[in-house]
């Protein structure tokens, strides 16, 4: 096995790896894919709940917009290969998609395993060669900084005229993304930025949440913004949220998770405020509110507001507000109208933490992009060195973003390492 002299030596078959390995066979190059696992895709499998989320129907430019870390980067990935190559490489070999909220694409099967299968049988039919259960542990470099090939750690030394390091972040480290690729890139002399958890649910102390109060209430269409020191919006998501025994959670936290976690870095709390009527002023709401307290006497509050809001949120504010949900809808003055309004408009929580890295749907952080040439995704530090996927200092948001940027950078990668 170690006689062959390869085209082009990808490590990694995960979603990023095996769009590479195919991208590059497409181009002519004889190709060996290198996967540790005994099987490929083990994380591609887990995404979108089990259903692959593989990409998003949006145009390629609002996907960028998508896209917080470094989404820009992928300008020039994007033009050789974006979410509608995606839709399309997929369609074509006999895949049916579905959108749903969002733009989100998944197969019409519901099941991962249709879009995995599919991968290995195009890999299959552009005769990529693939080792199971070989973890590559060394990239060979001449003393020209050009690369050989590879080292699997059984010693096995593997030829190749260029490399692709597709092997992952460092989440979910039993799908094999245990970021051996940024040790691989370091002794290369490439900079990792610094790693942190992004898509990844929060964690707060306040006392509603220690006392599991509104635990597995989830919300629809709300905005969550997070704060800093002054109390001004740094960022604001719309969508879903849910309360959890230890946080909060839901689409909505998650993206805005990667800003919570930054601002973490410097202090030890951080304000969220949820604004759960988003299209409403206070003052519509709190004319909604005394209008109805009118319309629905005698009833006690918690009857009159029994469609407004769920009854433990309901519950919860009043109680913020020194109301009780039993007492009678009219004995509710002007002013207290005025603060349940301010309130739904601006729950303030604090966050304390966040679930670590390895529980975070991904990795922010990663090879530095300044050592990347964003045409080709190749190393401007080893010639003959390719990069894609998560491993690469850019993270999206989820919803089909992580795994159109792994794809895009891997069909780049591959491609242009089959021309050396
Ligand atoms: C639970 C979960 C849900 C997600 N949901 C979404 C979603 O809905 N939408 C979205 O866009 N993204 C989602 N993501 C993120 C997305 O799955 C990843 O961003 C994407 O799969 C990254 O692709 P990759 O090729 O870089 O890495 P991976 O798919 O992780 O592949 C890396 C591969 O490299 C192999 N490897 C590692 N080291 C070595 C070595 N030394 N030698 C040989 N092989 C090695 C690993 O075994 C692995 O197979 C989700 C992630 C998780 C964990």
């Amino acid at each position: 096995m170690n006689s062959k002299l390869y085209d082009v030596i990808v490590i990694g078959g995960g979603t990023s790896g095996m769009l590479a390995a195919y991208s590059a066979a497409q181009n002519g190059a004889s190709v060996l894919l290198l996967e540790k696992n005994k099987r490929l895709g083990k994380k591609l499998r887990l995404t979108g709940g089990g259903r692959c989320n593989v990409t998003n129907a949006k145009s390629p430019e609002e996907v960028l917009q998508h896209i917080p870390g470094n989404g820009k980067f992928l300008y020039s990935a994007f033009s050789q290969f974006n979410n509608y190559d995606i839709i399309q490489l997929f369609t074509e070999n006999g895949v049916e998609l579905k959108e749903e909220d969002h733009g989100r694409l998944f197969p019409t099967t519901n099941r991962s395993k249709t879009i995995v299968e599919t991968l290995e049988r195009l890999l299959t039919q552009a005769k990529v060669n693939i080792f199971y259960e070989a973890s590559v542990s060394k990239i060979l470099v001449n003393q020209a900084n050009q690369v050989g090939g590879v080292k699997l750690t059984d010693q096995q030394e593997i030829y190749g005229r260029a490399v692709v390091i597709a092997t992952g972040g460092k989440t979910y480290r039993y799908t094999g993304s245990t970021g051996d690729g940024y040790e691989l890139a370091k002794r290369l002399g490439h900079t990792i930025t610094k790693l942190y958890p992004t898509e990844v649910p929060l964690l707060s102390e306040d006392g509603f949440i220690k006392k599991n109060a509104l635990q597995g209430l989830s919300l629809q269409d709300v905005a969550l913004s997070v704060l800093n020191n002054k109390q001004k919006k740094l960022t604001t998501q719309r969508l879903d949220l849910l309360f959890t025994h230890f946080g909060l959670s839901g689409p909505a936290t998650l993206r805005c998770s990667s800003t919570v976690v930054k601002l973490l870095e410097k202090q030890d709390l951080v304000t969220v405020s949820l604004d759960i009527f988003p299209d409403q002023a206070p003052s519509e709401i709190e004319a909604f509110l005394v209008q109805n307290a009118l319309d629905q006497a005698p009833k006690s509050i918690k009857n009159g507001l029994r469609l407004w809001l769920p009854e433990r949120l309901l519950a919860y504010l009043l109680n913020q507000s020194s109301l009780s949900i039993e007492q009678p809808i009219q004995q509710v003055t002007q002013k207290q109208w005025q603060q349940l309004a301010q309130l739904v408009k601006a729950f303030k929580m604090s966050i304390n933490g966040t679930w670590p890295l390895d529980k975070a749907f991904v990795t922010g952080g990663g090879i530095s992009l300044k050592e990347i040439n964003p045409k080709t995704m190749e190393s401007k530090l080893i010639d003959g060195l390719y990069f894609c996927g998560e491993i690469l200092d850019i993270n999206g948001y989820t919803g089909g973003y992580n795994i159109t940027a792994a794809f895009s950078t891997g069909f780049v990668a591959g491609k242009n390492a089959a021309t050396i």
